[in-house]
């Protein structure tokens, strides 16, 4: 008889995983299509200080192997490929990779975000060492220090708000000479004494070998180039969401996140999600996690109304 599983998770990142242990203890033998960064995001980070539990704080990858080991300690069964494309316009739910051919009563899609990036030479080799896209995750290695933030959207100023009470100094650079960022937090920004604002401006190089030391940046009006000194620098351009074999199957807002309809629920009934592939706003392992036991628990709520 051809099998029907009663929870395929799609992604391996904290949600997925969080997803798949408290699913996996409710007895709904979870199968998780890991993707092809297994363990997500963390697996790319360097030092963890602010998830609970690990008061020296923890090495990213290592907890991202904790949360993994945990989720197989339950039997979660795992699949490492991609999920190409899906069809949930009927259940069972069909989920192809690249070699499978799935059906689902339930799924919870959790294949998170990742920053964008400005693409700049020095940009990647210096992540850890001064270049960071979460300044939630890295602000406090800079108490009393000068950084600087680009971008000029929601996340960039409260993210530079976040900073102006840990560093000496912030500066948000940003190409226009207007502001994307709603109103009030421009007006919390604007208001406090140590953030300031370099508009219509591009980064052209980070400066530093082993360790960010300042940036280079050219004035985009007048072409002009000048040089900056800073510690670290946080970049807040947007974050892309791992959406794409979703298209036209669950609604999806303007950046691509996957609209919530309730906590965990989605436009189509008995599709879940969890982590940052529907969170633009918090995307911290702490609050992935969280969403991970909650779609868990609302799925397995869910496949008790089927029967
Ligand atoms: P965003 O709204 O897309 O803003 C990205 C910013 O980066 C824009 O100012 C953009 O400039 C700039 N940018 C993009 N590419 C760039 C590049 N290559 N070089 C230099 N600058 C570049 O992204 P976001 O701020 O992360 O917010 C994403 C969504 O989450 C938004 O809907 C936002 O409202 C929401 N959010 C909400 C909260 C909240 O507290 N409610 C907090 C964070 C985020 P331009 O303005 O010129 O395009």
């Amino acid at each position: 008889m051809e099998e029907i599983e009663k929870l395929i998770i799609i992604g391996s990142g904290p949600a997925g995983l969080s997803a798949a242990i408290y699913a996996a203890r409710g007895e709904l033998k979870p199968l998780i299509i890991a993707g092809n960064t297994p363990g997500g995001q963390p697996t790319l980070a360097t030092d963890i200080d602010d998830y609970p539990g690990f008061p020296d704080g923890i090495n990213a990858p290592d907890l991202a192997h904790l949360f993994w080991k945990q989720a197989e300690r339950f039997n979660t069964r795992f699949i490492n490929e991609e999920v190409e494309s899906v069809d949930f316009t009927k259940s069972p739910f069909l989920i192809n990779t690249k070699t499978k051919k799935l059906k689902a009563l339930s799924v919870i899609i959790a294949t998170g975000s990742s920053p964008l990036w400005l693409g700049l030479p020095q940009e990647k080799q210096l992540i850890g060492r001064g270049v960071s896209a979460c300044a939630v995750c890295d602000g406090p290695f800079f108490k009393g220090k000068k950084v600087v933030i680009v971008g000029g959207g929601d996340t960039a100023l409260k993210e530079s708000i976040y900073l102006s009470k840990i560093a000496s100094e912030v500066t948000v650079i940003h190409r226009r000479d207007e502001l994307r960022a709603q109103e009030l937090l421009q007006q919390q920004a604007k208001a406090k004494d140590n953030i300031k604002f370099i508009l219509n401006a591009g980064v052209e190089e980070i400066l530093g070998e082993q360790k960010v030391t300042g940036l280079k940046i050219k004035d985009n009006q007048t072409g002009k180039t000048s040089e900056i000194e800073a510690d670290g620098i946080f970049i807040a351009i947007g974050h892309k969401p791992a959406t794409g074999f979703l298209k036209d199957q669950v609604d999806l807002d303007k950046h691509g996140f996957v609209v919530k309809t309730n906590e965990t629920e989605t436009s189509v009934k008995g599709v879940f999600v969890a982590g940052d592939v529907a969170d633009p706003r918090y995307r911290q392992i702490v609050t992935a996690v969280g969403s991970g036991a909650k779609a868990a628990l609302d799925v397995e709520q869910y496949l008790d109304t089927l029967d």
